[in-house]
């Protein structure tokens, strides 16, 4: 089936009993056992280790991305922390060096009593990441494109160099979603999303996956805790990942309520429709900026002056996704004024709503950001082009 027809009806059982063609939400956090005490076969038992919205939604993530099973949580970020605490203690972890601030955050603040530790790297240069591979690197982190810069990595390329250590790849693939790449095809073994962005689509719900890979590895364990500071060896620890995830989400808690997944599950139906349209706008505009005297330059994949374009056009398709950023003439004082000039683009933070926002990177991030101080992040929405163009003519004026 084509992804159109999945994020409609992937995961979506409707409701046997009363014929409802939309599934019923279940609020109930407990489920009633038979007389003698037994689970019922199919049942649920309790809330955070299962639910029927919860699994009707993973059913529909796993399904999007091309994966065998999909772990929901409660945001991008509990995602990211079940994936770096399943690698167990004494671990080394490669990131791109314009990751999601916050991804890294989470090793150098949440882990750092954990023996986790990561080095930061251009993920476009193949002989940095070789150079920073350690005896103990268990995983190396995709994001791409990436976070504000739009910088393209060429997945297959850092899968190779991976494969040949025995490193796991991890893709965080909340920016392009499958809809423009597809990381298990090209050797991932894992994927995250924030569905907060472009899965849920509206601004409206938090939420976080991981998706394991089409094939389930053969070594993959029964239920597994991994003990804090336990040191597992990768080839392990390729089998008990998936495992370890799940009973991170499962025994830890930081699970969606019933209602965020119902409805995420429903915002999907139509997430398919969206893409096309953010990418065309996304297009349109990036083309727009970059004629622009006040524009120094503009972060867009799609555009053949980009440098990522050559690995864009090969790994991407269906187009090259929603997001940019542009560089203002000037500093921060330039970029800001434009961004307080704009009426349809809110000055807000996140991305992949229906509507458009710009960001001022530099300021958000802190004293410890590698944000060009005259950079604006731009998530463009699904409005008429013709208004958004409009919307920054006037402000240029
Ligand atoms: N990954 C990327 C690329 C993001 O942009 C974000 C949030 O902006 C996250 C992860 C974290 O997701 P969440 O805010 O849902 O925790």
């Amino acid at each position: 089936m084509k992804i159109e027809t999945l994020a409609i009806h992937a995961g979506n059982h409707g409701d046997p009993t009363t014929g409802a063609v939309v599934p019923p939400l279940i609020l109930s956090t407990t489920f009633e056992r038979a007389a003698d005490g037994s689970i019922v076969e199919g049942r649920d038992i309790y809330t955070r280790a299962s639910n029927p919205n919860r699994r009707a939604l993973e059913e529909k993530l796993a399904a999007l991305e091309g994966g065998s099973e999909a772990i929901a949580f409660a945001s991008g970020q509990a995602a990211t922390m079940s994936i770096f605490h399943s690698l167990g203690g004494n671990s080394h972890v490669i990131l791109p060096d314009d990751i999601y601030y916050n991804t890294k955050v989470i090793i150098d603040n949440l882990y750092a009593n954990f023996g986790l530790t990561c080095t930061a790297v251009d993920m476009t240069d193949l002989g940095a990441i070789k150079r920073a591979i350690k005896k103990n690197t268990k995983l190396i982190w995709v994001e791409t494109p990436s976070n504000p810069s739009l910088k393209i990595a060429d997945i297959q390329a850092v899968v190779k160099i991976a494969k040949a250590k025995n490193i796991l790849v991890a893709c965080d693939n909340t920016w392009a979603t499958p809809f423009f790449t597809r990381p298990f095809e090209l050797g991932v073994d894992l994927v995250m999303h924030s569905t907060t962005k472009y899965f849920g689509g509206h601004s409206d719900i938090l939420g976080g996956c991981v998706i394991t890979p089409p094939q389930p590895s053969p070594m993959e364990r029964e239920f597994e805790v991994l003990p804090i500071g336990a040191t597992v060896d990768t080839e392990d620890l390729r089998g008990v990942l998936s495992t370890a995830i799940r009973t991170f989400q499962t025994v830890g808690g930081a699970v969606p309520s019933p209602f965020d997944c119902w409805l995420l599950s429903r915002s999907l139906s139509t997430y398919a429709v969206r893409m096309p349209v953010h990418a065309q706008n996304a297009m349109k505009l990036a083309t727009f900026l970059e004629a622009q005297t006040q524009i120094e330059k503009v972060n867009y994949p799609g555009l053949k002056s980009n440098e990522y374009h050559k690995v864009a056009k090969k790994q991407m398709r269906n187009g090259f996704g929603g997001m940019m950023s542009i560089l203002v003439k000037g500093g921060q004082k330039e970029a800001m004024e434009l961004a307080s000039k704009l009426k349809i683009f809110k000055h807000a933070t996140s991305l992949g709503g229906v509507e458009s926002l710009i960001e001022h990177r530099y300021s958000v991030e802190g004293i410890h950001s590698t944000s060009p101080e005259n950079l604006l992040r731009i998530s463009v929405g699904i409005e008429n082009i013709d208004d958004l163009i409009a919307d920054f003519e006037q402000a240029f004026r």
